[in-house]
């Protein structure tokens, strides 16, 4: 585990956390040493931080009235929501936490409008029940939806399964809440899906990772609720077939083509070893697999039919083998737990260096295969164990140690083998990271991978927004 306590960094002082503490509370203050250990650490267990208290604001002005002291004193700021991010985004480095627990609440839901207007610590999950029991949906949707919070899902743009047919959260975003580093408000709560009426700020903060500014609000776009869902179930001979059935889908489907999953048949092993109750819905295996969802919301919708029609077609062209539809949704949760379940039963595997990398779609193929032999002959031994997002082009190209390597040894190469992956990436027009981010984990690919220029501008928005560097230090920007 690597500490991310740097020289520069400052604990506050008594005077400055007393003030700190007025403002919010006990109730909103956390100091004692096993209380603060769950913000410390994060999701991978590769970053360790430290902090003088966690704190967790009930409303905006609490938040602005947190940031003006902290903004006084240089006091580094850390924002947090559910704290799931996988590269180390939300560790701190001294100062203080703030968490976003307290900011729970569903403001307004303009049904007609089509628009939530929610604070920035609900819980995706709560939020996606609170849509769904007003009649809609609000699509953005990812494993950790019972823990991550809003705030963190925009401040990462995070991704998904259904990234498809619905956008990353980016796109979900019509008006941003935030607290500026000097204390400030913007209240860019506009629920209008037109105006063009100068720089589109939201944009600045959204995927920015808490290194601008603290999101405490958002207006967030609905959806109407699917009456129609079919899954499926296909294997397939190889990356490339699995990409031909995606474009056959996708001409039949158009945009009820919801989710498109590749799984290698190597995790899909790993979760028939480790997860219990997954089951092996074919009698043989199979190089690939491919789970994809369609989705309607015009009751009778022909999906099956044309689900059908065209796994049909594919396996007449040979690029499906066999395939299995869903007959109901107990078949489906089935199915897509397989998926969901794959990091969990690498874990059971050893270590695995994650690679979270896209591609356009037409070059992913190419992609698996020169990033497998790259990685194989980096490390003799290693298992390829990719899965993801093949719809959106985003690959999770993990590689789990040899079979009896020493977990530690092996992680200790993450640099050298990530490096070897993401160049093959771009080499391909792709990206390092395609919906984790950068963090802490992947600065040193920003160094690598963005131009000169990209980086400069990137510096002077950073320094613009936040000219003493006191929001989320050390993160997305590389050193220097
Ligand atoms: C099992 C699992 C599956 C996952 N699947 C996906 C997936 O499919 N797609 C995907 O994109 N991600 C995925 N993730 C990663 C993670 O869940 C997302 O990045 C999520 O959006 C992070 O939300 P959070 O509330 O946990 O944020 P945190 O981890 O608390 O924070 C993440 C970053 O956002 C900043 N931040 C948090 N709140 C705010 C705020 N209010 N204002 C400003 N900055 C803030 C933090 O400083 C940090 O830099 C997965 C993670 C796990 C553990």
């Amino acid at each position: 585990m690597n500490d991310v306590i740097s020289a520069d960094s400052t604990l506050p002082s008594a005077a400055a956390l007393a003030a700190l503490k007025a403002i919010v509370g006990s109730k909103g203050w956390i100091d004692e040493p096993d209380r603060l250990e769950p913000y410390l650490t994060e999701e991978r267990g590769r970053f360790r931080g430290r902090c003088a208290a966690v704190v967790r604001p009930a409303s905006t002005a609490e938040v602005a009235a947190v940031v003006r002291i902290c903004a006084e004193a240089r006091i580094p700021i850390v924002p947090q929501g559910g704290n799931t991010g996988l590269v180390g985004g939300a560790v701190p480095a001294g100062g203080i936490v703030i968490a976003a627990d307290r900011l729970n609440r569903i403001r307004e839901l303009d049904a007609i409008n089509r628009t939530v207007t929610v604070e920035a610590g609900v819980i995706l999950s709560d939020l996606q029940a609170a849509a769904a029991a007003a009649g809609a949906l609000f699509p953005l949707s990812l494993a950790a939806e019972g823990s991550c919070r809003i705030g963190g899902n925009l401040a990462t743009n995070a991704g998904g399964i259904q990234v498809l047919r619905y956008g990353n959260a980016r796109d979900l975003v019509l008006g941003l809440e935030v607290v500026l580093t000097d204390g400030r408000v913007w209240d860019g709560l506009t629920a209008l899906r037109k105006n063009n009426t100068g720089y589109d700020l939201k944009q600045l903060f959204l995927g920015s990772e808490g290194t601008l500014g603290i999101i405490t609000a958002a207006v967030l776009k609905l959806f109407p609720q699917p009456k129609v869902t079919e899954t499926a179930l296909a294997a397939v001979p190889s990356v490339a077939a699995a990409v031909d059935l995606y474009r056959r889908m996708g001409d039949a489907a158009g945009d009820a083509l919801t989710a498109f999953e590749l799984m290698a048949r190597l995790p899909v092993e790993m979760c028939l070893a480790h997860i219990p109750g997954v089951v092996d819905p074919f009698d043989a295996p199979h190089p690939y697999y491919v789970l994809m969802k369609l989705t309607s919301p015009r009751p009778g919708d022909p999906l099956r039919e044309a689900i059908e029609s065209v796994l049909g077609e594919a396996f007449e062209a040979e690029t499906v083998i066999d395939a299995v539809i869903a007959s109901n949704e107990a078949q489906a949760a089935q199915l897509w737990r397989m998926r969901e379940s794959i990091p969990e039963a690498q874990k059971s595997e050893g270590g695995s260096i994650k690679n979270d990398i896209s591609v356009p779609i037409s070059r992913v193929p190419e992609f698996i295969d020169r990033a497998s032999a790259v990685a194989t002959a980096a490390l003799p031994g290693i298992r390829v164990c990719a899965f993801g997002h093949i719809g959106d082009g985003n690959i999770h190209f993990n590689l789990s140690q040899p079979p009896g390597a020493d977990r530690a040894t092996f992680l200790a190469d993450w640099n050298r083998i990530e490096g070897l992956v993401s160049a093959v990436a771009h080499e391909l027009g792709g990206s390092f990271s395609a919906e984790h981010g950068v963090g802490l984990l992947k600065r040193g690919s920003v160094q690598k991978f963005k131009s000169a220029v990209e980086i400069d501008l990137m510096r002077r928005i950073k320094r613009a927004l936040d000219p003493d560097g006191i929001m989320n230090p050390g993160k997305v920007l590389p050193p220097g």
